[in-house]
């Protein structure tokens, strides 16, 4: 992963240290060394997060970050406070102005890298939805994407994985002032919950009494259903070895005992967005996919989804010289339907009759709303005399009980026609199926409606 990343000290050794550290791990690295500076920079050229030392002369690093909350171009660039250990209010103070989180000097390698990559993370997320929001202003959408509505205000769900009580309590006591928190002492048991509690944080101890954690940390990044879980280590000091090898097997970031407050709440907070991004993005790209291909009223397949399956169906009866037919269905004096009764019945009358062509039809002959009242079934495997039988047994179901209309308070006689069209010769293709069809739905109507027509010759 590649970010830029603007490095904010006073101190030039400071400064070149981070930078060197920082390269070291590929990033791309950018200097100011006052906080004036660091404003310029961060509207001109945008990194993806800003490493903010907290003194400096004039203007400190608390209030560069509130003035870069508070300008639009810049408000979404994640900042990390770099604060020295013994400040322990100046974390409060950099919460307050709008830090995302903290490092301590003098700054580990771990924790820098560790804290760099999981804010870029989140901005990469952050940053595609604010992409999609302009799209979709473009577009004209209504329902334009709004991150903050996207995190939401509800309490996080989190599982603490830890078997002595001593350290759990303490965690969860604190979560549960902002979080719905459970505990589990097993790990067997954690990952069952994982896969199945819809979680969308573990914290992991990883000074278990009677397991190795690496474990479960390894099973959870191995699970189809875990695999994006956010997983937050609580570490003690010496376990540097073992901690190491968690993040290479993927545990996104880690708290030091004594836990403080404030980090843990800063940390917990970054992972839990990550993830409700993650799973907006998800389901939106599923229900975009689902929107190209559906019809909203019936549920059915939509003209455009037909239109590019019927030519492959078409090819493949070609080449295995299968027949196929298709039926145009449209429902008889429709309009007057609307104008009696109303543009809601007539909604009602289509969808009802929506289900009424599922039920009817085999699971592989493809249904879609063609447009209006008018509806299209591709049956492949299928030749005239046959879609005669299973248009014939349709026109049936639908002249033969009422259609339920106003909630199912009132009831309406419907019909409808429907035409034919065959594959005949290899010239065939979709236009001349459809026009076939047509004209034979054209006859059904001339000749009385409530009728199936085959031959439109
Ligand atoms: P015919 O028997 O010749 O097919 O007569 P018809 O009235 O069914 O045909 P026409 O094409 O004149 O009218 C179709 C009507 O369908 C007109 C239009 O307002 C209505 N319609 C189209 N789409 C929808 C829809 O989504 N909902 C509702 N309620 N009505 C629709
Ligand atoms: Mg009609
Ligand atoms: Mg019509």
């Amino acid at each position: 992963m590649t970010a830029r990343v603007l490095v904010v000290d006073d101190i030039l050794a400071n400064v070149k240290l981070l930078e060197a550290r920082l390269t070291a791990e590929y990033f791309e690295v950018m200097s100011a060394m006052s906080g004036l500076e660091a404003l310029t920079i961060c509207e001109q050229a945008q990194p993806d997060i800003v490493l903010l030392d907290v003194m400096m002369p004039g203007m400190d690093g608390f209030e560069v970050c509130r003035r870069l909350r508070a300008n639009p171009t810049t408000a979404h660039i994640p900042v990390i406070m770099v604060t020295a250990l013994d400040q322990v209010a100046d974390r409060v103070k950099g919460l307050e102005a709008g830090a995302d989180d903290f490092l301590t000097k003098p700054v580990s390698d771990i924790a820098l890298v560790t804290r760099v990559k999981s804010l870029t993370r989140l901005k990469m997320l952050t940053d595609e939805l604010r992409m999609r929001s302009a799209t979709g202003r473009e577009l004209g959408f209504e329902n334009e994407v709004d991150i903050d509505q996207i995190v939401g205000t509800r309490k996080g769900r989190i599982l603490i994985v830890d078997d002595r009580r001593s350290t759990y309590e303490r965690l969860q006591s604190m979560l549960a002032t902002a979080h719905e928190v459970l505990v589990e002492t097993d790990p067997q048991e954690a990952l069952i919950k994982a896969a199945e509690g819809n979680f969308e944080l573990i914290m992991i101890s990883l000074g278990m009494a009677g397991y190795d954690p690496l474990r479960l940390c390894s099973q959870l990044r191995s699970l189809d259903r875990t695999r994006m879980m956010p997983i937050l280590l609580v570490v003690d000091p010496e376990d540097q070895a073992r901690l190491m090898r968690a993040l290479d097997i993927g545990v996104n970031d880690y708290l030091v005992r004594p836990v403080d407050r404030q980090e843990m709440f800063a940390r917990v907070r970054t992972q839990i967005r990550r993830k409700r991004f993650t799973d907006h993005l998800r389901d939106n790209v599923q229900q975009t996919i689902e929107m190209a291909v559906t019809d909203a009223l019936t549920g059915l397949h939509n003209r455009r989804y037909m239109m590019s399956h019927l030519s492959t169906l078409v090819d493949q009866s070609h080449d295995r010289s299968k027949p196929l037919s298709l039926l145009i269905l449209d429902i008889d004096f429709f309009k007057s339907i609307n104008d009696t009764h109303g543009h809601d019945a007539g909604d009602e009358v289509l969808r009802e009759f929506a289900d009424r062509i599922r039920a009817n039809v085999r699971g592989i002959d493809l249904c879609c709303r063609y447009g209006g009242e008018e509806f299209v079934i591709v049956m492949p495997d299928t030749d005239m005399a046959l879609a005669f039988v299973v248009a014939e047994r349709l026109r049936q179901r639908v002249a033969g009980e009422p259609f339920a209309i106003s909630g199912g308070r009132s009831s309406l006689d419907v019909t409808i026609s429907i035409g034919i069209g065959s594959l005949e010769s290899r010239d065939d293709n979709p236009d001349t199926l459809l026009k076939r069809a047509d004209l034979a739905l054209y006859r059904a109507k001339k000749s009385g409606r409530n009728r199936v027509v085959a031959d439109a010759a």
